[in-house]
């Protein structure tokens, strides 16, 4: 990162900076060093917003709505391209920032690509926002419209804060809505680094305000904001419960939850082994687990269990661990001390409930090895919690209905997959797991970004993804014309 790359750490409220209300400021550390991030720009600590932050962050964004909802899709358009210009220009900086505050790989950092990709395609499909007619009423010429809400919040997790920014901001801001977007407090610092590209990108005054904050003040004034019409939240399904309790409670605003998972793989005997291994392997490596969609539950038919498991474990173990910055390094640090002490804890009830076969150790610091439990009762909070970290539960099967039984025993359902040759199996499985997105002989972080993605059950409420998203901020009217 040059010297010269300096960005703001204030609040970015109605088109301009300016610091928190109550002068609430964060620290953010480096999860692989433990220092306090005192670099080059990165020495100011970044501000937290308070409930009367969110109040002028809303009122801005109300303000500016009527002036956004009115411009053409066009021009909006090109408000949204000259953002994804900016975030491209941006890949450097974003990858050091989230290397050194969150502990990713520069080696696995691809956000700011998908994100000016969801920008590039939103600058294009607010056309897409169109309703149908109908001559089908005797007398009448029947409409429907599609209309923005007015004012979006948007809350997005530590995880992916640039991909989950963009997947939610781009389609409401599309969609001719205006917005408050909060970041999570523990990864503010990219956040902020957005508010920069935002004030570069000349978006009118108050349609798109950035702050970060906690859950509490921050997060829950916007769940129950008067002001506040529609909000899509990414987070975990404790937060969601209490979004959603939120929003009925005061304006029954539109809610749309991403929540977690506990993503199981079912190998069948005839998958390829090696190639399932890997991949199931990589899913559990990236992002050191910390991703929704991880396969943190494997099930493998008994007769190739002992084949996968050793390759498996080969494939887990290789990945190198050490400072983020190393284009060499795939495996880096937890984000904090409470994710790391979380994971420890998960990996005693592992050691409890089922047999450690692989790590279990940890540090230096925030690192925890790449760890295997094998036989586990079904029923134990680590095949029924998610864990978030590079924890992999793996359970034998006989059978195909086993397998399905296995899988479908959790209260999460984002995202399974099935490894197997035979297509009618592949077909079969997928059919009857219950997860909103099934991969066939392929696993996370494998995503298609154009097609439906979101839970079942406790995984969330909704879906997003492209023209989906758009969907999601968008009022639906009747109009009723009679002739
Ligand atoms: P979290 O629920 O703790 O926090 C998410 C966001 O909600 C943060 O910005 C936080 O400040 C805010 N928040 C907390 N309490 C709130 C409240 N009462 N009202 C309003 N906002 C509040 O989740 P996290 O630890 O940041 O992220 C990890 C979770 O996110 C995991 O469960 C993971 O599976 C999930 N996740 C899901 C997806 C998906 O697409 N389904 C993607 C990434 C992460």
């Amino acid at each position: 990162m040059a010297a010269s790359d300096s960005f703001e750490t204030r609040l970015f409220i109605n088109g301009e900076f300016r610091p928190s209300r109550d002068n609430k400021l964060f620290r953010v550390n480096n999860p692989t060093t433990g220092e306090i991030i005192a670099q080059d720009h990165l020495t100011s600590p970044v501000h937290e917003a308070s409930e009367g932050d969110v109040d002028d962050a809303v009122a801005a964004a109300k303000a500016a709505f009527p002036t956004w909802r009115d411009l053409s899709p066009a021009e909006r358009g090109g408000y949204l391209r000259r953002f994804a210009d900016l975030l491209l220009e941006a890949h450097e900086t974003l990858a050091q920032i989230e290397a050194v505050s969150s502990g990713k790989p520069v080696s696995q950092f691809f956000e700011s690509f998908v994100a000016a990709d969801f920008f590039r395609y939103f600058s294009e499909a607010g056309w897409n926002a169109q309703g149908t007619t109908s001559l089908h009423t005797r007398d009448h010429l029947n409409l429907s419209l599609r209309a923005p809400y007015g004012v979006v919040a948007c809350i997005t997790p530590w995880n992916l804060p640039i991909l989950l920014f963009a997947y939610k901001v781009a389609p409401a801001l599309a969609a001719g809505n205006t917005v408050v977007h909060k970041s999570s407090e523990k990864s503010p610092l990219a956040a902020t680094f957005l508010a920069t590209l935002v004030a570069k990108a000349g978006f009118p005054s108050g349609v798109l305000n950035m702050i970060s904050g906690y859950g509490s003040p921050a997060g829950s004034s916007l769940a129950s904001h008067l002001q506040v019409r529609c909000l899509s939240f990414t987070g975990s399904p404790q937060t969601g419960q209490k979004i959603q309790a939120a929003a009925a409670a005061s304006n029954m605003k539109h809610v749309h939850l991403e929540l977690g998972g506990k993503s199981p793989s079912l190998v069948f005997h005839d998958a390829d082994i090696q190639a399932a291994a890997e991949q199931t392997a990589t899913s559990l490596t990236f992002l050191s687990g910390q991703s929704c969609i991880a396969n943190s539950r494997i099930y493998i038919q008994d007769s190739v269990a002992d084949e996968f498991i050793a390759l498996f474990k080969s494939a887990f173990s290789s990945a190198r661990a050490g400072n983020p910055l190393d284009a060499a390094v795939s495996r880096g640090p937890q984000i904090d001390e409470q994710q790391h002490d979380r994971i420890k804890s998960y990996i005693e009830i592992g050691q409890r409930d089922g047999t450690l076969t692989l790590g279990g150790g940890s540090g230096p610091g925030l690192f925890i090895e790449p760890t295997v439990i094998e036989d586990i009762t079904e029923t134990s909070p680590l095949m029924q919690e998610e864990v978030f970290g590079p924890v992999v539960a793996i359970n034998r099967f006989h059978t195909e209905a086993e397998a399905i039984n296995y899988a479908n025993q959790s209260e999460f359902g984002l995202y399974a997959s099935v490894f197997t040759r035979d297509l009618d199996r592949a077909v079969r499985v997928s059919k009857l797991l219950e997860a909103g997105t099934v991969a066939v002989n392929c696993t996370s972080p494998t995503m298609a970004m154009d097609m439906p993605f979101g839970g079942y059950k406790t995984s969330g409420v909704g879906r997003e993804g492209y023209l989906h998203s758009l969907d999601n901020f968008l009022e639906t009217k009747s109009i009723l014309m009679r002739i």
